[in-house]
């Protein structure tokens, strides 16, 4: 990495920091802030790719998010979104192996690029261990790597036991997969839980899901919701994750294998599974739950299927397409961030687990980032890409600086408010790639 420079912007009306006002190093103490600075509330649009019917409107519907060209739907609303991939399917459906040699170039692209991150299982052909073994070859010979592991309807790749009945992770099984899965670098799997609350990571809450025009309908999805946080609270396994309303978790696979699930939310007031499309989202990205997230301090993956039940030509109607709007100019004006299912389940994941310590010479703090002490992958070293967004909050007014655990001192932002300093690691968006339009 090139020389890093430490730069100071943003001082409020008392000016800048005064180099020489050290502050006495046992006065001073440093936390990490939520979320990369500025922002209240993360998101991600976490879509399922069943009934996707080519590569057209796959790429489509990845244009639409992550770019701000004119698409079948209009002009693009600049998000970052990213989407799952299937191998082995019924022809009717686009998957890696269905598609032909321009669509598994694209495949090839949007994985390299972030934009794919998401192995929607082996899909509902692929049976046995061979397939997977087929599937993780072609993707070493590209060296691409899919990080999230998301299970699919009745796969029998699937990890999920209890929702999803797979055998993915269960040795002796013909389609055990898991050990080279993981090896190949899944992280986090998701094994078929939803849950109805608002934002991840905050207290649980059923507030924001009532809809008073259709009571019968609301009451009905609430009282799921809540029996799940019961059911959770007197201990049963299946409904832990929604006792805690926790994003992330780490758990223990059949197979003995560590790795960490996430869950999913889709707050809807008629429930999770009436609005599991691009339709619902219409609903469910309202003014509202959107002010909500950011209130909580939250975090969500929201559950969908981008191509579910749509129009093939049109994949978002004028309803959906307005709620990308509006989540696009609480993006923009810093209030939620929206990215992809990796780099939120990453972020957070990293934030979580780090650990940092500080030191004060002459004016100056300096944050040492140390490893990440992990649950399940132990003590590891971040990499750059991992830091990225950290932001540090040191209550004194001063001149801060952020070194990797290599010494590398890192670019960083310093702002200031009041008496404290916020330093964050710059958060970098993807760059979308030029896609061939055949
Ligand atoms: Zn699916």
């Amino acid at each position: 990495m090139s020389q890093s420079v430490l730069t100071a912007v943003d001082h409020d009306a008392a000016g800048p920091a005064r180099p020489c006002a050290p502050p006495a190093p046992a006065s001073v103490s440093v936390r990490l802030r939520r979320f990369p600075h500025r922002y209240d509330a993360m998101l991600a649009i976490c879509s399922d790719l069943d009934y996707t019917t080519d590569g057209g409107v796959y790429r489509e519907i990845a244009r639409y998010l992550n770019t701000r060209e004119p698409t079948a739907m209009g002009p693009g609303v600049g998000l970052e979104v990213g989407n799952s991939i299937f191998f082995d399917m019924p022809p009717a459906e686009f998957a890696y192996w269905n598609t032909d040699d321009a669509g598994r170039e694209m495949v090839r692209t949007l994985i390299r690029s972030g934009h794919i991150d998401v192995l929607h299982s082996y899909g509902d052909l692929a049976r046995t261990r061979a397939d997977a073994e087929r599937a993780l070859a072609e993707l070493d010979r590209h060296a691409l790597h899919l990080p999230v592991w998301v299970d699919h309807r009745r796969a029998p790749s699937n990890f999920g036991a209890d929702i999803m009945r797979g055998e993915g992770d269960r040795p002796g099984a013909p389609c055990y997969h898991a050990d080279l899965t993981l090896a190949h670098g899944v992280r986090y799997v998701w094994r078929g839980r939803v849950t109805s609350v608002v934002g991840q990571q905050a207290p649980h809450s059923l507030r924001g899901v009532w809809n008073g025009r259709r009571p019968a309908c609301s009451a009905r999805t609430l009282a799921k919701e809540a029996a799940k946080h019961v059911l959770g609270r007197v201990g049963r396994a299946k409904y832990a994750m929604h006792r805690d309303n926790a994003l992330l978790r780490p758990i223990t696979l059949r197979d003995g294998a560590g790795c960490v699930e996430f869950l999913r939310s889709n707050p809807h007031w008629a429930g999770i599974s009436r609005a599991d499309t691009a339709a619902g989202l219409a609903d469910v990205l309202s003014d509202p739950m959107l002010d909500r997230l950011a209130r909580r301090g939250a975090v969500a993956v929201l559950y969908t299927h981008f191509a579910k039940k749509g129009d093939p030509r049109r994949p978002f109607d004028e309803p959906t397409c307005a709620a990308f709007r509006r989540l696009a100019r609480r993006h923009e004006a810093g209030h939620i961030l929206v990215t992809t299912t990796h780099r939120l389940l990453r972020y957070m994941d990293v934030r979580d687990h780090l650990t940092f310590r500080l030191t004060a010479d002459c004016g100056r703090v300096t944050v040492h980032i140390g490893p990440v002490v992990h649950p399940v992958r132990g003590s590891c070293t971040p990499s750059l890409d991992e830091l990225q967004g950290l932001t540090f909050l040191v209550d004194a007014r001063a001149e801060v600086e952020v070194r990797a655990p290599s010494g590398e001192r890192l670019d960083c932002t310093c702002t200031y408010a009041g008496g404290a300093t916020c330093a964050t690691i710059p958060w970098k968006p993807l760059t979308f790639p030029t896609l061939d339009r055949r």
